[in-house]
C-alpha cells in the first residue's frame, strides 16, 4: 500500500527545532504484519528537512512517524515486536517456519540478530545471588554465572572465575545480603572484598555433590574391609587412627598437593595446571579433588593390591612349579568362589596332562 506523511513540518532529532523547509522527498518501503493472512508492504513517501537552528550539528534530517517507522528501519514497531517475542520463544530455525506461515517470512539468522540487538535487561537489586563457573571451553576457559536466587534467572555472565572480577561486580551492584557459592576459595574471597556484610553460604548442589564425592571416595579406600569381613563386624570396628606418611614420595605428594591447589584457587584451569606443573591430566584431577594430601597418602597407604588375599597360596603353588600366569588366575579365582578345580590344578603340576598349558620358566 501507498502512502504519505500529511503534516506541514518536522521536528529535527537532534535539537527538536521544528522545520518546514523541505530538502527533498524519497519513498521507503516497510514491512508490517499481516493482514488477512497476506504480507504488508507499506511504500511511504517522506521528506528531508533543513534544519534553521544554528546550534544544531545537522543541516537536514529525514522525518520519522510515530508509531511506523524508526531511522533507518525496514520493519514498523509493531512487527519488529512481534518478531523479536517469536524469537525469544522460539529461537531461530522453529522461529522461522512459524513466521513463513504468519505471513512475516524472515531468516533464522534475522531472528537471532534481533535477539542480539535487544538491550540487556537490567538486573535491579539482587539480594539473593548465587554464583558458579561454567566451561566456555572445557579444561581451557571458564568464566562465572551470576543467578537470582530468588527468580533462578541468570543476571549476568563474567569472562572468568577470578575473585578480583567477582568483587568488583558486587561493588557495582550493591544489595546482596546472601551470596550462595560453591567451597572454592575464590568466589569466598571475592564476596568477602565485594560485600563483606553479606552472608556466605554453599548451596545446596555443591553441598550434596561433594558429600557424594567424599563418601565415594570413603567408601573406595574402605573397599578391601567391606569385602574381607562381615558387615556387622566392619560396622562394629573402631576407625583405624590414619598412619602419618614419611619419605620422599609422601613429601613430593604434600608438594603436588600444594602447587595443584595453589593454581586452582586462582581460577586457572586443568589443562594450563597440566602444562605449568608436567602433570598428566588425570593426576592433576586427582590432587584438585583431595581435601589434603595426607587423604591422597592415606588412599595409598589402604589401596593394597588385588592378589594380597592370595599370596600364599600363589607362593605355593610357584613352588610347585606352576608358572603360567593365566592358569593362576584361573585357581585364583576358583579359590575366591569356593570351588577350586582339581584338574586345572593337576594340569600344570610337573609332568601334568593338558598339553596346551606349557610352563613359561623364567
Ligand atoms: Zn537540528
Amino acid at each position: 500500500m501507498n502512502a504519505s506523511v500529511t503534516a506541514r513540518g518536522a521536528s529535527c532529532p537532534y535539537c527538536t527545532h521544528w522545520s518546514i523547509r523541505v530538502h527533498s522527498r524519497y519513498q521507503r518501503c516497510l514491512s508490517d504484519a499481516a493482514i488477512g493472512g497476506a504480507d504488508t508492504l507499506i511504500c511511504l513517501r517522506v521528506r528531508k528537512f533543513y534544519c534553521g537552528s544554528p546550534d544544531c550539528a545537522r543541516t537536514t534530517f529525514a522525518e520519522q512517524v510515530p508509531g511506523l517507522t524508526t531511522a533507518h528501519a525496514r520493519r514498523t514497531p509493531l512487527l519488529r515486536g512481534m518478531l523479536e517475542r517469536i524469537a525469544l520463544s522460539l529461537g531461530g530455525r522453529p522461529g522461522e517456519r512459524l513466521t513463513h506461515r504468519l505471513a512475516v517470512a524472515v531468516s533464522r539468522m534475522t531472528l537471532l540478530r534481533l535477539i542480539r540487538a535487544l538491550p540487556i535487561p537490567e538486573p535491579g537489586t539482587v539480594t539473593a545471588l548465587g554464583v558458579d563457573d561454567f566451561a566456555f571451553r572445557r579444561g581451557r576457559d571458564y568464566g562465572s554465572v551470576l543467578v537470582d536466587m530468588h527468580t533462578h534467572r541468570t543476571v549476568d555472565l563474567l569472562p572468568d572465575r577470578l575473585n578480583d572480577t567477582f568483587a568488583e561486580w558486587l561493588r557495582v551492584h550493591p544489595g546482596a545480603t546472601v551470596i550462595c557459592r560453591d567451597r572454592a576459595s575464590g568466589y569466598a574471597e571475592g564476596a568477602r572484598r565485594g560485600a563483606p556484610d553479606a552472608i556466605q553460604v554453599a548451596d545446596r548442589f555443591h553441598l550434596l555433590y561433594n558429600l557424594t564425592d567424599a563418601v565415594d571416595r570413603v567408601v573406595r579406600a574402605h573397599r578391601k574391609c567391606l569385602h574381607d569381613r562381615p558387615a556387622s563386624e566392619a560396622v562394629a570396628q573402631p576407625a583405624p587412627a590414619p598412619a602419618v606418611v614419611d619419605g620422599w614420595r609422601a613429601e613430593l605428594t604434600r608438594q603436588r598437593w600444594a602447587e595443584v591447589h595453589a593454581l586452582w584457587d586462582k581460577g586457572i584451569g586443568h589443562t594450563a595446571i597440566c602444562r605449568a606443573l608436567n602433570l598428566d591430566d588425570k593426576t592433576v584431577r586427582r590432587y584438585a579433588r583431595a581435601t589434603s594430601a595426607d587423604e591422597l597418602l592415606t588412599q595409598a597407604l589402604r589401596r593394597g593390591s588385588a592378589l594380597d588375599a592370595h599370596t600364599a597360596y600363589l607362593a605355593e603353588r610357584w613352588q610347585q612349579g606352576c608358572t603360567n600366569a593365566a592358569t593362576l588366575t584361573g585357581d585364583c579365582a576358583s579359590a575366591a568362589t569356593g570351588a577350586a578345580n582339581a584338574s586345572s590344578v593337576d594340569c600344570c603340576r610337573p609332568g601334568g596332562t593338558a598339553p596346551h598349558h606349557r610352563p613359561r620358566h623364567r
